[in-house]
């Protein structure tokens, strides 16, 4: 890798922080990495990962001589002229993106015409118009602005960084977008440059797709349920259609994470905001919230009244490969099963601690089949590998009940009926 790469810094050191920092590390820049929380950066410098995502660690290791932490942003002032920003943008409670740690960043920049804020946060379009005014009017004019949105996944957040489908940037034409362009020019990947207003649309935009193509199969599924059709196979004959793609197109219990529900309602509220009124993202919102609590029904179906019914939660993180527990389906379900009386035990093999902190009132169990021993139902809502390679004889012996609910279609309905067990899928044929 070439040893004459320019310097930068990363503001916030969260998922996105991080890996943008560990990811420019490995193509050779020294980074200059700054967050408010100072307990967080003393355990970075000791070689410590608030995070889990596969690879991280072992890259921070590798360039720990590159990667320099701090909570002082004038460290990365002083070694770096561009900025990465990579701080939280969570809803507020109207739905709106909350830009108070990006507002933060902004106001904390010193007067400079030398330097660039590089936004990686997920912004509501116009954003970046927004924070070019305020550098006017906090004489810091000679500030640049770059949109340069993270497209990253959670569990494959590294490679993504290394091999991603495009780099996105928006600027202004001027020397700070054409640094940006040069960081990422290594990866060879296409390079879409555009306005900074365009850039901030292709995030919100892509994300709103990506969540609309999931509300879409999870409504078919429903619609496969009521007329027998199976979901795994209509979604088989629709992805290898080029046009459609296989991706995005697994039925399930919804989508979570803290990007999907975040960003889709963001675009929507921005959209309301502007004057137009989004019709399709409140209906991907509305049938993504009530896909969740489907899973009710089909445990009430087989057990009746849940009123002291023991409930095992296979997964609790988002997705599988992360700990991320943000807007996770556990979430809706564990309190709506608690609201109806059950007794939740569930087991998630790296999510238990963030999942601690979000969720009341479930018993936390080491393994999956602790989990499982003694209760009446069993549902799979993240579909981590271990799982597919339980021996679902073993499960029904453990159990009390016999009815597995498979949250995303993780196994073969046939193997389960075959173990005994009583099987309800996503939008394919149940156990009567
Ligand atoms: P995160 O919550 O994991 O990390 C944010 C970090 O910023 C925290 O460590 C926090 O302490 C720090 N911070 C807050 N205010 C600060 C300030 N004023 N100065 C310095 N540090 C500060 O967030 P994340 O998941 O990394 O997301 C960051 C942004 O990237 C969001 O806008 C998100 O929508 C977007 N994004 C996230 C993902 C993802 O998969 N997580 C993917 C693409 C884009």
């Amino acid at each position: 890798m070439s040893t004459n790469r320019e310097p930068i810094g990363v503001i916030g050191t969260g998922y996105v922080g991080l890996v943008t920092a560990a990811g420019f590390a490995e193509l050779g820049n020294e980074v200059y990495c700054v967050d408010i929380d100072s307990e967080k950066i003393e355990g970075l410098k000791n070689g410590q990962i608030p995070i889990w995502e596969p690879g991280l660690e072992e890259l921070i290791a590798k360039h720990r001589d590159r990667l320099h932490f701090s909570t002082n942003l004038s460290d990365a002032l002083e070694h770096a002229r561009l900025l990465f920003v990579a701080v939280g943008t969570p809803p507020t409670y109207s739905g709106d993106a909350d830009l108070s740690a990006v507002n933060a960043v902004v106001d904390a920049m010193p007067p400079s015409d030398q330097h660039a804020l590089v936004m990686k946060s997920t912004v509501p379009v116009g954003t970046g118009e927004t924070i070019k005014r305020v550098f006017r009017e906090q004489g810091k004019a000679g500030f640049r602005y770059v949109s340069c949105p993270e497209f990253l996944k959670e569990g494959s957040a590294i490679k993504d960084f290394l091999e991603p489908d495009r780099v996105v940037v928006g600027d202004d034409g001027d020397w700070a977008g054409d640094a940006v362009v040069e960081l990422y020019a290594p990866l060879g990947a296409e390079l879409v440059r555009t306005d900074i207003k365009s850039a901030e649309m292709v995030k919100l935009a892509s994300n709103a797709f990506l969540a609309t193509k999931i509300s879409f199969i999870n409504e078919i599924a429903n619609v496969c349920e009521e007329t027998g059709a199976d979901v795994v196979e209509v979604a088989k004959g629709m992805g290898l259609d080029n046009r459609i793609g296989p991706k995005f197109l697994q039925a399930g219990i919804g989508f979570g994470g803290s990007c999907f529900p975040k960003d889709v309602t963001a675009l929507k509220q921005l959209a309301g905001n502007s004057g137009y009124h989004f019709q399709l993202l409140n209906s991907v919102i509305e049938v993504n919230e009530l896909q969740k609590r489907r899973v009710i029904a089909k445990l009430e179906k087989h057990l009746g009244k849940l009123v002291d019914k023991k409930i095992a939660l296979l997964g609790l993180a988002f997705k599988p490969n992360t700990d991320d527990m943000r807007e996770a389906s556990s979430l809706v379900l564990s309190s709506r099963l608690q609201a109806a009386g059950a007794h939740v035990r569930a087991y998630d093999p790296v999510a238990e601690e963030e999942a601690r902190k979000l969720i009341r009132g479930v018993s936390f169990k080491s393994t999956a089949l602790d989990a499982i021993e003694g209760a009446d139902a069993v549902v799979l809502v993240t579909e981590w590998p271990e799982f597919a390679e339980l021996d679902l004889v073993e499960v029904k012996n453990a159990m009390a009940g016999d009815l597995l609910v498979d949250g995303r279609n993780l196994f073969d309905p046939g193997q389960v009926r075959d173990a005994g067990l009583l099987y309800e899928g996503v939008g394919r044929a149940s156990s009567a």
